[in-house]
């Protein structure tokens, strides 16, 4: 095959693979045409697209990451603007052939607009509820966030929030996702509300060993037994990770969600091979491809698989494999993983993976 015909090739392969999104933030998923809209609708705020994207190439610190979401947030503080984040978020992932998505997102109020954190969590689901109707081809979950940084009297809130639309929801609020700057507040402040919402039936995804030296932290959040894991980084590293905790998470076969671009670009793990994604695959740990926030970090999932196949000499055999297994950990109710395994077997055919030995 020509380079050209082989670079075409590849493209087609990693758009076509039916995939699975389960580490999405929903306002760091914001494209850049989404962005502009945005921007347009408050131009006094100064904002200009460069100060909510990392381009290619372009690295900044965790710190600096973070201080991006609060300028995103600015941006996103009315129903309308969540409804209209959603529903473009949403048609993205579906158009990069995410076939079944969970988003999470911190529900936040905004005094001068009205909107509340109810109505924050509403115009969510009603982006989810119009997406549907449009009979675009993925199915969408919510799992709502608690933001570290408010502490654990609003993590309660935030867990309240959550049972009351997982009990009216029927299965669109499915879980709770831990997540915010690792450095603000303890792992012990969340335990009761992490808890309470384990025991009302909502399932636990947890950012945890994203930056190093946090054994202690650590082992306290997968005491918990958390369904998934998100990044993971420093599990198995010489920097306050350890072979316990690894063998913890192998015992207790707890799903890893993998964001190669986002732990490059967030200066978290020097590079593409050097990242963790190459150590849990070797052990055949149940590991899942994600963006984490595809808008703020410039990418798509089709191009994380991408990067995991090219850096790590996945076949394409493998990399459907990858993307059939991640099926089995989306939180979503047996009936639905049935219905995605008989989509995938469906497509199968449709995407060629014997054409070429590597990527
Ligand atoms: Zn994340």
């Amino acid at each position: 095959m020509e380079a050209e015909d082989q670079q075409q090739w590849k493209r087609t392969f990693f758009s076509e693979l039916p995939k699975v999104e389960l580490h999405a933030h929903l306002n760091g998923s914001i494209s850049c045409n989404t962005m502009k809209k945005l921007i347009a609708k408050k131009p006094d705020l100064k904002i200009h697209d460069q100060m909510t994207v990392i381009d290619k190439g372009k690295k900044r610190t965790l710190e600096e990451c973070f201080q991006m979401f609060q300028i995103i947030h600015q941006l996103t503080t009315s129903p309308e603007d969540i409804l209209m984040v959603t529903k473009d978020v949403i048609k993205e992932f579906a158009d990069d052939g995410v076939k079944y998505l969970e988003l999470r997102s911190t529900p936040r109020g905004d005094s001068a607009t009205g909107m509340t954190k109810k109505t924050y969590v509403e115009s969510v689901l009603e982006g989810i509820k119009q997406s549907k109707q449009e009979n675009l081809d993925i199915d969408v979950r919510y799992l709502i966030s608690i933001d570290r940084r408010g502490g654990p009297s609003v993590a309660k809130e935030t867990v309240k929030l959550a049972e009351e639309f997982f009990l009216s929801t029927k299965d669109t609020v499915i879980g709770l996702d831990l997540s915010g700057d690792p450095t603000a507040g303890q792992a012990e402040d969340f335990l009761e509300p992490l808890l309470e919402a384990k025991k009302a039936g909502l399932k636990l995804a947890l950012h945890l060993s994203e930056i190093p030296n946090l054994k202690k932290e650590t082992q306290v959040l997968l005491d918990l037994l958390p369904d998934r894991i998100g990044h993971g980084t420093f599990l198995n590293s010489s920097e306050g990770g350890s072979l316990d905790l690894v063998d913890f998470v192998r015992k207790h076969q707890i799903p890893l969600e993998l964001c190669l671009t986002s732990n490059i670009k967030s200066r978290t793990v020097p590079s593409y091979d050097q990242h963790h994604f190459g150590f849990w695959y070797s052990i055949a740990h149940p590991s899942v491809i994600c963006t984490d926030d595809k808008g703020v970090f410039a990418t798509h999932l089709s191009q994380e698989y991408q990067l995991a196949a090219e850096n790590f000499n996945l076949t394409p055999s493998q990399v459907w494999d990858l993307s059939y297994e991640s099926i089995n950990y989306i939180f979503a109710s047996d009936s639905t993983r049935s219905e995605l395994k008989r989509k995938w077997n469906h497509l199968k055919p449709k995407v060629s993976c014997n054409e070429v030995n590597y990527f």
